[in-house]
């Protein structure tokens, strides 16, 4: 199976995560658009090549017309990567009604709603490839980061109830459990432990890799190249944790 010449749309394109899978797929062939908040002004290099669409994720109409843009343009979306997502952190008490609604309408309803536009057209044509960007935090909980946890297990909940749905119709659904991954929101993440423990930045990334499947943090570039193999396969309701695998480096068992 080969992504050239099949129109991709990734949301939350523009940069980090989202910006990898669309360069990747772009780099193999693959018509790409991406859909994000905020267009890049003058777009140079790989993103040069992209077609922009500004919506926000959780907006029915906006995502609605950010597709028309996109499909005009590419055709019918052939690959989905809903990876456009915002992590945001907090004790439960301190979890406000805005933040809970702010991060479940983008990172659940936003799947959701893009989802929902793409799969028709996908069914229609007997084949269709949707790989929805979840976390580590979709799969188990952690402390101070519930709605975010909340927004990712739906997020894979919502994939696995789809593939089941789409099974036999040739569009698979598949989700990806990246552990911290350097991006701008890790970034983001890193100064938050620095102002709240006290810790260097050093000690902040290390508790981070501890933290993280395989020991260590993820490259955007390992994100990218999980999301390829699913799409280049049959697989459908999978939940891929990245980086698999055991502590990196692996353990010593010499004495
Ligand atoms: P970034 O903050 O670096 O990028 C997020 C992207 O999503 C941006 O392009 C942003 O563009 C877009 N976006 C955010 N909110 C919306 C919205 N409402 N509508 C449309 N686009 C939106 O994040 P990452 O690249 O790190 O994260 C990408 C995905 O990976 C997220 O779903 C995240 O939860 C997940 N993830 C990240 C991990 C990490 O450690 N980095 C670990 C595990 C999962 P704009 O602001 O212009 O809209």
């Amino acid at each position: 199976m080969s992504v050239a010449g099949k129109h991709a749309l990734v949301t939350g394109g523009a940069r980090g995560i989202g910006f990898g899978i669309a360069a990747l797929l772009a780099r193999n062939g693959a018509r790409v658009s991406v859909v994000s908040r905020s267009v890049p002004e003058g777009s140079a290099g790989e993103e040069a090549r992209f077609t922009s669409a500004q919506a926000d994720v959780a907006d029915e109409a906006a995502v609605r017309a950010a597709f028309a843009r996109c499909c005009q343009v590419n055709g019918p979306v052939d690959i989905l990567v809903n990876n456009a997502g915002i992590a945001e952190s907090a004790p439960l008490k301190r979890t406000d009604r805005a933040m809970w609604d702010r991060i479940i309408a983008t990172n659940l309803t936003g799947t959701f709603l893009c989802s929902r536009e793409a799969v028709p057209g996908m069914v229609a044509a007997g084949w269709g490839r949707i790989v929805n960007i979840a976390s580590t935090a979709g799969l188990a909980g952690a402390a101070y980061v519930a709605a975010y946890c909340a927004s990712k297990h739906g997020v894979v909940g919502f994939t696995r109830a789809i593939a089941a749905e789409l099974v036999s119709t040739g569009v698979t659904a598949n989700a990806i459990c990246p552990g911290y991954t350097e991006t701008e929101m890790m970034a983001r993440s890193v100064r938050n432990i620095t102002m709240l423990t006290n810790r260097s930045e050093e000690e902040a990334r290390r508790l981070m890799a501890r933290a993280s499947p395989g020991g260590r943090i993820a490259t955007v570039d390992e994100v990218a190249r999980g999301v390829l193999e699913l799409i280049n396969g049959d697989a459908t309701g999978l939940a891929v944790v990245i980086p698999g695998g055991y502590a990196v480096p692996a353990p010593s068992f010499e004495s």
